[in-house]
């Protein structure tokens, strides 16, 4: 691991003192202390102090050249350069990037900050609407969906329908998957027209999870869905999931409906079937993050779940967190009696300091994520500006799940090299990087979370080095126990071997 200098201001003072002594040096003195400042910079940066092999340099030469290319050409052309506009302009056109399908290739470790209800984007969410035994009412506002046996008994602006109904009695069957692909998704072609601020992107995205909500919690859609998805980060080069979960209730066709200890059942048996089919992959753990915006006997009420989870599943449950809006939902310390008694029983991944505010409740979220002790802190986009949380995260070694495109895309930033991520990398902070909600906004599993990263947060200069870093920080970080962890690091050295020898220049 290469934590090569602790963080904080002595560091910082030396070189203070070296600047000013700069005065009355000659030119050669001069240019050697430029030089030495740029060389521990580079040494004191996230993987900076890593070593490359001879095949992993000449992997990195192919890499860099690349990435040199188009950083280069965004430096001469800024107009051009895709990462200071909406990740919904660029989506697509990034993929093309010979960078980004090196990304793609390269083993990338583990996805620790991912939510179960948009895992998989609107594609294959369309084609879970062919499945018999779905009902749809069109409203005027709205789209209903349910499984059945029979007509649901939910009131609905219009009439309830098989799906297979709306379809053969459409004029437009076209028009018809449009406007329910829009039901599945967040993508817009205008997003700086239709998502002018935190508040209407938030309503969107909200609005998408309650929309998928129906069509996911159909037991059997449920299972093969979350299998799916496994399949769908292993084939983005993933080895592990942390998949965080509200544990929504599944149901049944005759409207039989399950608790949600049912839902967590569900998980360990696909996890289990996964596991046997690919051998290679590590598994899946799940952390129970209920949402936020509850009353303390709420609150009280998901603990006892967490208990009964974990009691019945020890070896499921990980860990617990809050969700939702932070700047308008509860914060930590309105919960911290309770999560203070039970943080004996719980490892805790809280969510804290999502926001662009400073001196708020929001940014604060993150002194108690710290305080109470959580293994792991969810985005920390705030943490920057707290300079004392800073060095406690440094020197308790606390995980940052930090998701980029989920904060561009979320209305926090809008020109990725302005992410927070840069500081924290340059600092050599415990950086894991994640995609929060990439079914949402159409994303990979993480390849495009690491290729926003690279170009747009990171230094030009960094290379396959921060790469490697990364995917081992994924799995250091992880609440993986030991041994499993050692087994996990073994995949992954072996599947990284096996991508650099493999690797072809003329393949990109
Ligand atoms: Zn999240």
């Amino acid at each position: 691991m290469s934590r090569s200098r602790p963080y904080g201001m002595s560091s910082l003072l030396v070189y203070a003192a070296l600047l000013v002594l700069c005065d009355g040096l000659n030119d050669a003195d001069y240019y050697n202390k430029r030089s030495k400042i740029l060389r521990d910079e580079s040494l004191l940066t996230l993987g900076g102090k890593t070593t490359l092999g001879d095949k992993e340099t000449i992997v990195n030469n192919c890499l860099m050249q690349h990435k040199f290319r188009e950083v280069d050409y965004s430096f001469d052309n800024p107009e051009y350069f895709n990462l200071s506009h909406h990740y919904f302009i660029y989506k697509d056109s990034i993929r093309k990037s010979k960078v980004y399908k090196i990304l793609k290739d390269i083993p990338k470790g583990a996805a620790l900050h991912v939510h179960d209800m948009a895992l998989l984007g609107a594609d294959y969410l369309m084609n879970l609407t062919y499945v018999p035994g779905l009902y749809v009412c069109f409203g005027v506002n709205d789209i209903l969906l349910k499984f059945s046996n029979t007509k649901p008994n939910i009131s609905c602006e219009g009439q309830w329908q098989t799906m297979t109904n709306a379809r053969a009695a459409s004029k437009n069957v076209t028009q018809l998957n449009e406007k329910l692909r829009r039901h599945f998704t967040i993508v817009v072609n205008d997003p700086d027209v239709e998502y002018p601020s935190i508040k209407e992107t938030w309503t969107t995205f909200k609005k998408f999870f309650s929309n998928v909500h129906s069509i996911l919690t159909y037991r059997p859609i449920w299972e093969q869905y979350f299998y799916d998805a496994l399949k769908k980060f292993r084939e983005d080069n993933i080895m592990y999931v942390e998949l965080r979960s509200i544990l929504p209730q599944l149901y049944e066709l005759d409207g039989t409906v399950y608790s949600s200890l049912i839902t967590a059942k569900a998980y360990r048996k696909v996890i289990k079937r996964f596991k046997k089919d690919y051998p290679d992959f590590i598994g899946a753990k799940l952390i129970y993050a209920p949402a936020r915006n509850v009353n303390q006997t709420t609150l009280d009420a998901y603990l006892q779940l967490a208990r009964d989870i974990k009691a019945d599943m020890p070896d499921l449950l990980v860990g617990f967190d809050l969700v939702g809006e932070e700047d308008t939902g509860n914060p930590l310390i309105e919960f911290v009696k309770q999560l203070r008694a039970a943080s004996t029983e719980f490892d805790y991944f809280f969510h804290a300091g999502e926001t662009d505010w400073f001196g708020t409740t929001t940014d604060e979220n993150l002194i108690d994520a710290i305080l109470l002790g959580a293994k792991r802190i969810g985005h920390a986009y705030a943490l920057i500006k707290h300079p004392i949380l800073m060095k406690e995260v440094y020197e308790r070694d606390i995980g940052l799940e930090v998701n980029i495109i989920s904060n561009a895309v979320l209305s926090l930033v809008r020109d990725t090299r302005n992410h927070p991520l840069s500081v924290l990398l340059a600092n050599n902070m415990p950086v894991v990087l994640s995609s929060d909600d990439p079914g949402a906004w159409e994303a990979e599993p993480l390849t495009d979370d690491f290729y926003v990263a690279f170009v747009g947060a990171a230094s030009k200069l960094s290379d396959l080095k921060l790469l490697k870093q990364l995917a081992v920080n994924s799995l250091k970080y992880s609440a993986l126990d030991r041994a499993t962890k050692v087994e996990a690091m073994t995949k992954f050295n072996n599947k990284w071997n096996k991508f650099i020898n493999d690797f072809d220049c003329s393949k990109y």
